[in-house]
C-alpha cells in the first residue's frame, strides 16, 4: 500500500473547490483583472532575492531540486507574487497597471494541519505598475465584497496596518530595536529576529512576547508626511465604502517585500492560523527580481484549502449550480449493448447526461444502481424494446413507465 505524502491531500469532491474557483473568478473579471498562469516550477534564486534569505520560507520551507547536467536549482514556487512580477519583467509588458490573476498549487515543506497543507492552493492577484494607494483600497473592497457578499462569510475579521515607505522602517527598525533592548524576557526565536529580521518579531506566537509587544512603538507613529497622508486614506476611504476593519499594529506579513499597505482576512473560527487571504504593497518587488526600472504594485493571496473549509460550514447558503439532471440507460443484455450506445451517442451529442450500464447486471440492480446515482430516469432496453426499435422510459421519482420510440427520446427527454 502506497501512500499519499505527508501535507498533501486527494481532492475526491470538488464541488466547492470549483465553485469557489468560478466565483473567483468571475468576481475578477468584474474588476477587469485578466487570467495568467506560470510554471510551477521556478529558480530557486527567485524566491531568494524576493522573499529574503531571513524568512522561514527561504530558510526552511521551500522545495529545492538540483537539476543534474547544468546545477541549475530550481524549486516547486512557494508563492505566486515573485513569479509573476518575473513573467511581467520578461515578457516586458507596457500597459500598465497591469491587472492579472493565476491560480494553482503552491509547495512550502512547514508542520501540516487542518487547512494548512505542504501542497497547497492558492489565488493571488497582482496590480503591478501602479503607487496610488486608490488601487489598495479596491484591491482589499473586491476581496471584502467578494467575502461576504458571493461567499456569504461571517466571523471574519478585516486586519490593516501600513508599513510606511523603506525611510519610514528605518527610523522606526531603530525605534523598536532600542525598545526591545530593554526587555528581559524575549524569547529564543526573538532575539534572533531582533538582530536578523525586527519586524517579524510581532509574527511570534508566544504568549508573553505577544504581551510585551502590545506596548511597543507602532510603525503607524513613524510615518512621514506622505505616508501618514496615504494611512489616513486608506482608513477614511475604506469607510465611505462600508468596508469595516480594525487596525493592527503588529500586522507585518511574514514576507521581506511588503511596505506601506499589508492586510489579511481572518477567520475567527479556525484557531491560531486563521488568516484565509493576505496581501500588500510591494513598491520595490520589481527591481529586486532584476527590472531596470521600479513598478510600484499591489496584490494579495487566497487561501484555497482554508476557504474550503469555511465554505463547508455556509453550502447550504451558496448559489453553487446544479448539474443537468442524469439519465441511465439500462440494456437488458449483451445483445442491446450496441443499441445503448448508440442511443448514449445521440443524446450525448444533444447536450443531455448519460451513463450507460455496461456490466450486465440484472435489471433490480440496474435500477438500484440509477436510484443511488440520483437518475431522473432510466431507458429501459430490452429485446421487446429492441424489437419494436423502442425504450421503456422509466421516471425514477414517480415510477411512471411510457413507451417512446428511440428516434425521439431525445425530443421526449426535454420536453
Ligand atoms: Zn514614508
Ligand atoms: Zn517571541
Amino acid at each position: 500500500m502506497i501512500n499519499r505524502i505527508k501535507g498533501t491531500q486527494d481532492l475526491l469532491d470538488l464541488t466547492l473547490f470549483n465553485f469557489l474557483i468560478e466565483s473567483v473568478k468571475k468576481q475578477l473579471a468584474l474588476y477587469n483583472f485578466h487570467e495568467i498562469a506560470t510554471p510551477i516550477i521556478e529558480p530557486t534564486d527567485l524566491f531568494k532575492r524576493s522573499l529574503g534569505t531571513e524568512t522561514d520560507v527561504v530558510n526552511k520551507e521551500m522545495y529545492t531540486v538540483n537539476t543534474g547536467a547544468d546545477q541549475e536549482l530550481i524549486c516547486l514556487r512557494p508563492e505566486a507574487t515573485a513569479a509573476t512580477m518575473r513573467a511581467f519583467i520578461e515578457a516586458g509588458i507596457q500597459t500598465i497597471p497591469w491587472k492579472v490573476f493565476s491560480w494553482g498549487p503552491m509547495f512550502r515543506h512547514e508542520r501540516p494541519q487542518k487547512g494548512r497543507y505542504r501542497q497547497f492552493h492558492q489565488v493571488s492577484l497582482e496590480v503591478i505598475g501602479s503607487d496610488s494607494i486608490y488601487q489598495d483600497i479596491q484591491v482589499i473592497t473586491l476581496l471584502e465584497r467578494l467575502f461576504c457578499d458571493i461567499l456569504k462569510l461571517d466571523e471574519y475579521a478585516l486586519h490593516i496596518n501600513f508599513l510606511g515607505c523603506a525611510q519610514d522602517r528605518i527610523v522606526f527598525k531603530k525605534l523598536l530595536y532600542d525598545y526591545l533592548t530593554t526587555l528581559t524576557q524575549l524569547c529564543d526565536t526573538c532575539i534572533i529576529r531582533k538582530e536578523k529580521n525586527i519586524l517579524r518579531v510581532f509574527d511570534c506566537k508566544v504568549k508573553t512576547c505577544q504581551e510585551l509587544y502590545a506596548d511597543a512603538p507602532k510603525i503607524t507613529q513613524s510615518l512621514c508626511a506622505t505616508c501618514l497622508s496615504e494611512w489616513q486614506t486608506i482608513k477614511q476611504s475604506l469607510e465611505h465604502l462600508s468596508v469595516s476593519y480594525s487596525h493592527v499594529p503588529t500586522l507585518v506579513r511574514g514576507l521581506d517585500y511588503y511596505e506601506k499597505t499589508v492586510f489579511e482576512f481572518v477567520g475567527l473560527q479556525l484557531g491560531a492560523q486563521n488568516a484565509f487571504c493576505g496581501g500588500g504593497r510591494y513598491n520595490q518587488l520589481a527591481t529586486i527580481v532584476g527590472s531596470k526600472q521600479d513598478y510600484p504594485s499591489v496584490g494579495a493571496a487566497l487561501g484555497i484549502d482554508r476557504l474550503v473549509l469555511l465554505l463547508e460550514q455556509k453550502k447550504d447558503g451558496l448559489l453553487i449550480p446544479q448539474k443537468p439532471p442524469l439519465y441511465i440507460i439500462a440494456p437488458f443484455s449483451k445483445e442491446q449493448f450496441d443499441i445503448a450506445l448508440l442511443l448514449a451517442d445521440e443524446l450525448q451529442a444533444q447536450n443531455i447526461c448519460v451513463d450507460v450500464l455496461l456490466e450486465g447486471a440484472s435489471f433490480k440492480s440496474m435500477l438500484r444502481h440509477a436510484n443511488k446515482a440520483g437518475a431522473r430516469a432510466c431507458l429501459i432496453i430490452g429485446p421487446d424494446e429492441q424489437k419494436a426499435r423502442e425504450v421503456t422510459v422509466k421516471n425514477m421519482i414517480t415510477g411512471a413507465e411510457e413507451k417512446v420510440s428511440q428516434r425521439d427520446v431525445a425530443i421526449f427527454l426535454k420536453a
